[in-house]
């Protein structure tokens, strides 16, 4: 997501991109994301600062934690980002460094490249934990069956319910 810094105007500047997930880098993690990902920015100029607030909103396809279902969920994602010219922040410092969501990013004058903020902010917005629904009954442990949709007679209570390792097991025997 690369941005023109010449043409970017003292002042406001706003810009739309429709990034992919390619585009982005956001293959290959434990989510797949299922659309384009559209990205708006506002981008105030000072000279060689640029001041950005971004959002953008992604699909992601993942997989109930409790009970391995696949799930969609639609989610938006807000940043700011300070960028500076390369060179310019030894000279001043941590300057800009305000913690939280701020992102650093920095531009050769030229070219502006925000994807790795874009990506960042994406990945650290995704849940650890999803879930279909908030009162997902999970897997038996014992059988296998998804609570959800099907009740069995297993007898629950005997067993210790080690999910991470029973999960891991399912999904190695389903590959
Ligand atoms: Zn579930
Ligand atoms: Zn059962």
């Amino acid at each position: 997501m690369k941005i023109s810094v010449p043409e970017l105007q003292e002042g406001d500047n706003f810009l739309q991109f429709r990034e992919t997930p390619s585009s982005l880098e956001l293959t290959g993690l434990s989510v797949e994301f299922a659309t384009d990902i559209p990205v708006s920015l506002r981008l105030q100029r000072r000279k060689d600062e640029i001041l950005v607030w971004a959002s953008a909103s992604a699909t992601v396809t993942e997989e109930c934690s409790r009970c391995l279902k696949a799930v969609e969920r639609k989610f938006d994602v807000e940043f700011e980002a300070f960028c500076d010219k390369i060179g310019a922040r030894s000279e001043k410092g941590e300057a800009g460094q305000e913690g939280g969501e701020t992102f650093v990013a920095f531009h050769d004058g030229t070219t502006l490249e925000l994807g790795p903020c874009v990506r960042e902010a994406i990945v650290l917005s995704l849940p650890m934990k999803p879930l279909c629904s908030d009162d997902c009954k999970g897997l038996c442990p014992v059988c296998g069956a998804n609570l959800n949709e099907n009740s069995c007679t297993c007898d629950r209570g005997r067993v210790d319910p080690r999910w991470s390792a029973l999960e891991k097991l399912r999904k190695k025997e389903e590959k």
